[in-house]
């Protein structure tokens, strides 16, 4: 197996550099504590916002969709038609994002990667956000577009990139994370569609986690900027706070129609489950009607943000729930998760290099409206705890 050996030699390498993460396998449904290896502990790392995910109405549009239209698809929609669920899902999106039209795809990354090269080619220029995300970045490099990288949350900087750049190329689209997952920052949406207007060049904004959590009702980061007639692409994921699985984009009925023709997920792929078209649908329809679980997600992140820094904790710039604690050293980071997983039974995962920049390695905490007070409580307490043990605090 000599041809094989860089993969041992690879895996001990992630080992030796302390960036190999473990992962858990977790027998219970997602929840504030969830049972890993028969013990139950504190969930801090899910994109569940909202609970969606295991809510007793999401489960029940799934079931009862699954005994309408069974548990797959069945096949691509541009050859074998779309269920119904699908456009009704797709009507729906489009109305609580107040846009023309939109179009789901099977998941978020492929919503990023199918959508990007459907807009641009090698003769067009994508200026793209420092720390968008990874499906952003292949969705470019897939699309041969030039790719420009602007400062993160720098409009001076993007507006410098397009005057230097832009009349070199035809089309020109910039593209921005609405909130960045690792951060939880927030992009200057209105003065980038302005210089985006100004200079003739398209805007798309990756909304995975403003949904659920930003705007009116969590319509999202473009309804929270009032630029629904000025963001011409949103994009967005069902896999965080509307708790299920697949993703989607939203725009102009035209340009959702060229998508159909064109975006290799939608005409290579098979459809999203009606299990989980379903769900989503329940979703927006409950958080339509009531936003109180986003009022108590909004709560506990502030509470626990708070409550972190007040003992010592780099939590970041975070404008949102995303609670990042940012410790620095990749091991120490590796160390205080694990401490706080065997001796605490807190759930809550390093991340390191390559997901964030080298020396900037940290535990993102994800609270979400399913926490009690009291969870919070358990979470900052393990912290605290641990945070003095290991000289972090
Ligand atoms: N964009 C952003 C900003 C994300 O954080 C994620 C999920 N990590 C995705 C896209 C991909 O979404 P999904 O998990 O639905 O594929």
């Amino acid at each position: 197996m000599q041809r094989l050996s860089w993969v041992e030699e690879e895996l001990s390498a992630l080992k030796a550099e302390g960036r190999y993460v473990p992962i858990r396998t977790i027998e219970s449904a997602q929840g504030s504590w969830v049972t890993i290896g028969g013990k139950k502990v504190l969930n801090m790392c899910s994109n569940n916002y909202l609970g969606f995910a295991n809510h007793p109405e999401t489960k029940k549009a799934a079931i009862e969709a699954i005994e309408q239209y069974g548990v797959g698809a069945g096949a691509v929609r541009s050859i074998a038609g779309t269920d119904e669920i699908h456009a009704r899902l797709e009507e729906k999106i489009a109305k609580f994002k107040h846009m023309e039209s939109a179009l789901v795809y099977q998941g978020g990354l492929l919503a990023n990667v199918g959508t990007i090269p459907a807009l641009v080619g090698k003769d067009d220029v994508i200026f793209s956000e420092e720390l968008n995300h990874a499906s952003i970045i292949d969705g470019t490099r897939l699309s041969s577009a030039k790719r420009i990288v602007y400062k993160h949350l720098s409009v001076e900087d993007l507006e410098k990139q397009i005057r230097e750049n832009r009349s070199a190329f035809k089309k020109a689209l910039v593209i921005t994370d609405g909130v960045f997952s690792m951060d939880g920052d927030i992009a200057p949406l209105p003065e980038i569609t302005e210089v985006a207007e100004k200079n003739d060049v398209m805007v798309y904004v990756d909304d995975a986690h403003g949904e659920g959590v930003l705007g009116d009702h969590g319509r999202g980061i473009v309804n929270y900027f009032h630029l629904e007639d000025r963001v011409d692409i949103e994009m967005g994921t069902f896999s965080k706070a509307l708790g299920s699985m697949g993703g989607f984009v939203a725009g102009s009925a035209d340009l959702i129609d060229l998508l159909k023709q064109k975006a290799r997920p939608f005409l290579f792929s098979s459809a999203l489950n009606p299990g989980d078209a379903a769900a989503v649908l329940k979703a927006i329809e409950i958080l339509e009607k009531d936003d109180s679980l986003i009022k108590k997600l909004w709560h506990n992140s502030d509470i626990l943000k708070k409550s972190l820094s007040d003992v010592g904790y780099n939590t970041g710039h975070s404008k949102t729930p995303i609670t990042p604690v940012i410790i620095g050293d990749e091991k120490k980071t590796v160390e205080l998760s694990k401490m706080l997983y065997d001796e605490k039974d807190v759930f809550a995962s390093p991340i390191v290099y390559p997901t964030v920049p080298k020396g900037t390695a940290r535990i993102r905490l994800m609270p979400s409206a399913v926490h009690t007070d009291a969870d919070i409580k358990v979470a900052v307490d393990a912290f605290t705890d641990l945070g003095k043990k290991l000289h972090i605090i």
